[in-house]
């Protein structure tokens, strides 16, 4: 049993949270939302009255919150105050240069960092199935991995410092972009007059093959499960595709890399949020680019 301080309690940290509490950790938590401290002392987790009170007898702190900028205000209110040996793991999807500026304050108190961004959306958080991507030194992964491993089914260090959310930003800039020419190809086959199932039949066994079609198929019928059959109901919100898809924008500018479609994508979901979609499914974007529901 690990005393675990958790800060940020909302969709995600919410069931993460909840998830170490069923592995038998001590979880004390906070979140700026009353609703989420509730939802949180639901499910076993101590709330705490502020983000001092959650971490002072912590031995690992865990933060799940929106950007940023929220990451650094909260590491810097807390870093002074932690014992000595504690672990802190930023778990939220941030830029990459945040990332690596929170690593170096910990260093500068001696403190162990992980940045630990995940994939799998809300389902994975709830179902304990997440992906984790982990940047930082090898003996802070050595110990973050048993306790993220109670939150998902795979846990990846990837490298140093920043180094999960570099690999964060990358994966989802190749969902961003397989989206739009998957749907881009369902539209063009709908015009060529050929059917959403002899399409995907083909596809999903032959060369264009990939997890936008096979799993999240943005027309309805091929997969069932895919968002497109629940009126484009999130899923993964093109909100949260756009946030990720502006970082890795981000982040090519400041490395000097050319991704010419990421920014395209960027582009598009930019477009498809600002027509007031921020709250449907990502794979939505194909009634956008037919022009049809906007
Ligand atoms: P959310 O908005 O539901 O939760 C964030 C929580 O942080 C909120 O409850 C908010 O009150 C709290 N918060 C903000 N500032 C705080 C502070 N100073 N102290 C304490 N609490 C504070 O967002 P979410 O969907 O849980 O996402 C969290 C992170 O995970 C984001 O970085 C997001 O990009 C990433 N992410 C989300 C998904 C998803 O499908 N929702 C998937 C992968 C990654």
């Amino acid at each position: 049993m690990t005393n675990i301080a958790f800060i940020g309690l909302g969709n995600m940290g919410g069931p993460m949270a909840a998830n170490l509490v069923k592995a038998g950790h001590s979880v004390t938590g906070f979140d700026l939302s009353p609703a989420s401290c509730d939802q949180a002392r639901s499910d076993g987790v101590s709330v705490a009255g502020s983000t001092a009170d959650a971490v002072r007898e912590a031995e690992v702190v865990i933060t799940m919150l929106p950007a940023g900028k929220h990451v650094l205000s909260v590491w810097s209110d807390i870093l002074s105050s932690l014992k000595e040996g504690t672990l802190v793991i930023d778990c939220s999807t941030i830029d990459v240069s945040s990332a690596r500026k929170a690593h170096g304050m910990a260093q500068e108190r001696g403190l162990m960092s992980l940045d630990a961004p995940v994939s799998g959306g809300v389902g994975g958080a709830k179902g304990a199935t997440l992906t984790f991507m982990a940047g930082g030194a090898k003996e802070a992964f050595d110990r973050a991995e048993p306790i993220l491993s109670k939150m998902g089914k795979k846990v990846v260090h990837c490298g140093d410092a920043g180094a999960g959310q570099a690999a964060k930003i990358c994966n989802n800039m190749i969902l961003g972009i397989s989206m739009i020419g998957v749907a881009e190809a369902f539209v063009l086959g709908e015009k060529l007059g050929l059917s959403h199932q002899a399409l995907f039949d083909v596809a999903s066994t032959s060369s264009g093959q990939c997890w936008s079609l096979t799993t999240y198929c943005p027309v309805p019928g091929p997969v069932p499960t895919s968002p497109a059959n629940n009126d484009y109901k999130p899923g993964f919100a093109a909100a949260l595709m756009l946030k990720d898809l502006k970082l890795a924008q981000e982040a090519a500018l400041a490395s000097g890399a050319s991704t010419p479609l990421g920014a395209e994508a960027a582009q598009l979901y930019a477009l498809f949020n600002g027509a007031g979609h921020e709250e449907d499914d990502f794979s939505g974007i194909i009634n956008f680019l037919r022009g049809g529901k906007e």
